[in-house]
């Protein structure tokens, strides 16, 4: 069995959507990046990617590659599930955290999970999203920025689980 952390953040501007998980969130303010700038997403492909020793979403999705300018960044998560399964490995779960100080988020939380599970081919059952405030302080809690965290547990079926 292995275990990989991802980690993103990306600034909080105006004119921009608001993708988290794959969810047009509706909100005054939105994610900057080359990409949907869909900072769950991103923190949940550098722990696959991690969990397998396989670098971080840069190295495979470099953000200076016109391809991926406004692109949805489930492309780069179902291509990294597949690259995993294709070395042998299966997810075993996932787990993540978005730290946004506005909007709250638990009403799309399972709306989040659905299509997080459904790009990774896995049950919804399998990945946790999590959401909490930075309780007003830094740049998160200025809502400067949106910050999120991932855990994923990878399992190979050959003898030693590697
Ligand atoms: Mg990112």
């Amino acid at each position: 069995m292995r275990i990989g952390i991802g980690y993103d953040v990306h600034q909080l501007i105006e004119n921009r959507k608001l993708i988290l998980g794959g969810i047009d969130i509706p909100y005054h303010l939105g994610l900057l990046g080359h990409s949907d700038a869909d900072v769950l997403t991103h923190a949940i492909c550098d722990a696959i990617l991690g969990a397998a020793s396989l670098g971080d979403i840069g190295t495979h999705f470099p953000d200076t590659d016109p391809r991926y300018e406004g692109i949805d960044s489930q492309f780069f998560l179902r291509a990294i599930a597949k690259k995993v399964k294709e070395l042998g490995y299966t997810i075993g779960n996932v787990d993540s955290t978005v730290i946004a100080q506005q909007p709250k988020l638990a009403p799309y939380i399972s709306q989040m999970r659905s299509e997080l599970a459904k790009t990774l081919d896995i049950s919804v059952t399998q990945i946790s999203v999590k959401a909490t405030t930075a309780e007003g302080l830094g740049i998160v809690g200025k809502e400067k920025a949106i910050v999120a965290q991932a855990i994923a547990c990878l399992a190979k079926s050959n003898s030693i689980g590697l």
